[in-house]
């Protein structure tokens, strides 16, 4: 088969690589019904960090199983299944705490941006629908494997309740799905902080009440305008630099949550601002696995919507221009369509 692998910056190539195979006996083999570029994919690509050999690329993934091991016992051949992009086994001290980000087995899911793709503890990571989902519904229920579970976290994360007034950090795909889950969770109040019009759009759409386009202390004393000079009781940072978690910090009450789940690129805090602020930090990798039965479900009753993240499909060969036009912020989200075995 032919996958993706990344050689350094902005070098992506669609090459053929062997096609994977059970290796252990509760591994899975899928056959990807859709695949996707993540904006965390961009930190390798743009070289802001290092890979030390050629990487095969894609940690979100949905699709039909192949091949199952033999210890494998909650999916079958044939099913359609939603994983998450960290590989848990759902059955340690960690998982059953809700925190399959954590588990004493974690790994992180990697070459999904192929026909096919391993899955390593295929029990504890993915989660099987009753039917067949329509074709439709694909780019959602991919949604669900890393920015909607991530988006969802991070409100989650943020103590985001019925009445909230929650500001959003980052308008990427999480950032926006950050705001569709603080409306699912209640929010009243949803400020959305973008700079581009057509996200901000889509972030009106999720459910933002206002938008701020300013950035720094500009952005925050605006945030405090419309708070009546408190701050927001919930925060969600999906970007991952010192200025953005920072933004979002200031951004909050004392007293209120900061949920972070931006990757994390030279964010060196100074403990001593931190300090005075009496603001509850949560955030990390998304435990996805845990959220995977209820979004599954909102996605298939028709509730939601978060495949509208995904504003360029591609055929799975072109996916170097995928990420072009994600780094050069053409697109919020490429949706990449694999077709047999190219
Ligand atoms: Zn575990």
């Amino acid at each position: 088969m032919r996958g993706t692998v990344l050689y350094g910056p902005r070098d992506v190539r669609f090459e053929e690589r062997d096609e994977p195979k059970i290796l252990k006996p509760t591994d899975a083999i899928i056959r990807l019904s859709v695949t996707c570029v993540c904006g965390s994919d961009l930190w390798p690509y743009r070289g802001i960090q290092k890979i030390e050999q050629p990487a095969p690329m894609g940690h979100e993934y949905c699709g039909m199983v192949e091949e199952v091991g033999s210890a494998v016992k909650t999916v079958k051949k044939g099913q359609f299944v939603v994983g998450s992009f960290c590989i848990s086994d759902n059955t340690c001290p960690n998982c059953r705490a809700g925190y399959q980000s954590g588990c004493q087995n974690l790994d992180f899911m990697s070459g999904a941006q192929a026909p096919y793709a391993r899955v390593p503890f295929a029990d504890g990571t993915l989660v099987a629908t009753r039917e067949v989902p329509s074709p439709d519904l694909l780019p959602s229920l991919l949604a669900v494997s890393d920015v909607l579970g991530t988006g969802w976290f991070a409100a989650d994360a943020a103590n985001v309740k019925p009445g909230s007034t929650v500001v959003v950090v980052g308008d990427g795909a999480v950032g926006l799905l950050g705001v569709l889950s603080a409306k699912q969770m209640g929010a009243e109040r949803i400020i959305a902080m973008s700079r581009h019009e057509s996200r901000q759009k889509l972030a009106r759409e999720f459910g933002a009440t206002d938008i701020v386009s300013e950035r720094g202390d500009e952005g925050i004393a605006r945030v405090k305008d419309i708070t009546k000079g408190v701050g927001a009781d919930s925060v969600l940072e999906c970007v991952g630099t010192l200025d953005s978690m920072m933004q979002a910090i200031r951004s909050t009450r004392p007293g209120g949550s900061v949920g972070y789940v931006g990757v994390p690129h030279g964010a060196n805090l100074d403990l001593q601002q931190v300090f005075f602020t009496l603001v509850r930090l949560h955030g990390g990798p998304a435990p996805v696995r845990r959220y995977l039965p209820n979004l599954i479900k909102l996605v298939l009753d028709g509730k939601i919507n978060p495949g509208k993240v995904f504003d360029l499909a591609l055929p799975l060969a072109q996916v170097a221009e995928g990420y072009r036009a994600m780094d050069e912020r053409r697109a919020i989200k490429t949706l990449l369509q694999p077709s047999g075995r190219n």
